[in-house]
């Protein structure tokens, strides 16, 4: 048995980037992770995640992006990697609906910068995009597109050569707290002082008694030969996009990197489980975003070149769980997903560490704790 400060369960988006951030404050950090990351089985795969700053989800979110735009900067910089390629960011919907007015809000509230456009201007800006008269889009000059692979290797690459140890195919099976934590996997046992649990759509699992009833929905990115005009798709002309289609329903899409346009259904995915998911997608599936597409996004919706299915863990609210375990507060539960994380990693790392060495997070997590739900609907799950 080694003793390590910290321990880390899941090397993903979150869990690569807090070891990251572990090993540079010099603390002895052991990582674990059941397979061997970037992979395809969880939830940060598929070769693009948008980051975008006008947070319509809520404006207490902001300074979150704001900082990560900082961390995913400086991981760049430390790489020597492309991370993050800008292509501002385009959100459509009705003047009235969730969308544009959330993004208003966040942008007035916080100073940033944007343009509204009619759906006139739209067209004739972004031809790539055809919304209806009574549609608006909302601009964003500083969002863009993450590849989250490379952001995850370069983490684990800069996270051992900080001295962190990290276990790969090494599943934690569960943990004991004594005076110090003991980690069981499936090859052996570690005393940690503090352990951050971070394995995505795992946390759903029987892995940890769930504080919070998590549900993992199973969804489908697609990737499609653009129609026309390629230089409508590419990264310099074509922003990403978030289109809210109906009220409340989202989808998106990036430009072409050279493997399509990529378009998604945003939530609306059928319950699943990590393990049990079906990783297939069928044709049904292709058509019913094609439909949505069809009026909207024409130029994006060529012939059919690749899918995956990737895993969304939601709370039952939408904003992340990030607190201290109420069963034992050395651990901290991490379920940064609801289909909209990614883009923050690096800050949550920051306040993942914060957390597990005791320190006040400079980031404000209220909007996260356990405490906004009551006892009562916590739906306490023991394994
Ligand atoms: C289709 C799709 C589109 C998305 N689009 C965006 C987007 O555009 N922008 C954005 O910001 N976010 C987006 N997200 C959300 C974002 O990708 C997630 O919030 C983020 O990847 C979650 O990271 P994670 O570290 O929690 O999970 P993961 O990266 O899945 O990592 C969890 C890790 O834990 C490991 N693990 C599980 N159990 C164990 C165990 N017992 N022992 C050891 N290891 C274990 C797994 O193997 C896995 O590697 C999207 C997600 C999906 C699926």
């Amino acid at each position: 048995m080694t003793a390590f400060d910290v321990g880390v369960v899941g090397l993903g988006a979150m869990g690569s980037m807090t070891a990251l951030e572990l090993a540079r404050r010099g603390k002895r950090v052991v990582g674990f992770d059941r397979f061997r990351p970037p992979h395809e089985l969880g939830s940060s795969h598929g070769k693009s995640r948008i980051i975008r700053e006008a947070y319509f989800e809520h404006p207490q979110y902001v300074p979150f992006v704001k900082r990560a735009y900082q961390l995913w900067a400086q991981l760049e910089r430390e790489s020597g990697r492309t991370l993050l390629i800008p292509t501002g960011g385009l959100m459509i919907g009705p003047p009235d609906g969730v969308l544009v007015p959330g993004a208003r809000r966040s942008a007035e509230e916080h100073g940033l910068e944007y343009e509204v456009l009619s759906a006139g201007e739209v067209r004739r800006r972004f031809p790539a995009f055809t919304p209806a008269d009574h549609e608006v889009g909302l601009l964003e000059p500083r969002a863009g597109i993450l590849l989250p692979e490379s952001c995850i290797e370069s983490a684990l690459a800069l996270a051992g050569e900080a001295g962190a140890t990290l276990c790969f195919d090494e599943p934690v099976i569960g943990w004991n707290g004594a005076e110090s934590i003991s980690v069981t996997t499936a090859r052996g046992s570690y005393e940690v002082g503090r352990l951050i649990v971070a394995a995505g759509a795992w946390m759903a699992g029987g892995l940890v008694p769930t504080p919070l009833p998590l549900a993992v929905a199973r969804q489908t990115l697609f990737w499609f030969d653009p129609v026309g005009r390629h230089s409508m798709v590419e990264p310099g002309e074509m922003p990403i996009f978030l289109w809210e289609w109906a009220e409340g329903r989202y989808f998106y899409g990036f430009p072409d990197l050279g493997d399509g346009v990529k378009v998604a259904i945003h939530h609306e995915g059928e319950p699943t489980t990590p393990d049990s998911v079906r990783r297939e997608t069928d044709a049904e599936e292709a058509e019913r975003l094609r439909a949505i597409m069809a009026p909207r996004t024409p130029a994006l919706n060529g012939t059919l070149r690749s899918a995956v299915v990737c895993l969304y863990t939601n709370t039952p609210d939408g904003d992340f769980l990030i607190d201290r375990s109420p069963d034992d507060r050395r651990v901290i539960l991490a379920s940064p997903c609801s289909g909209h994380g990614f883009k923050f990693a690096p800050a949550i790392a920051e306040v993942l560490a914060d957390l597990a060495l005791d320190r006040e997070p400079a980031l404000d997590v209220s909007r996260f704790t356990l405490a906004r739900f009551p006892a009562q609907s916590r739906g306490i799950i023991r394994p």
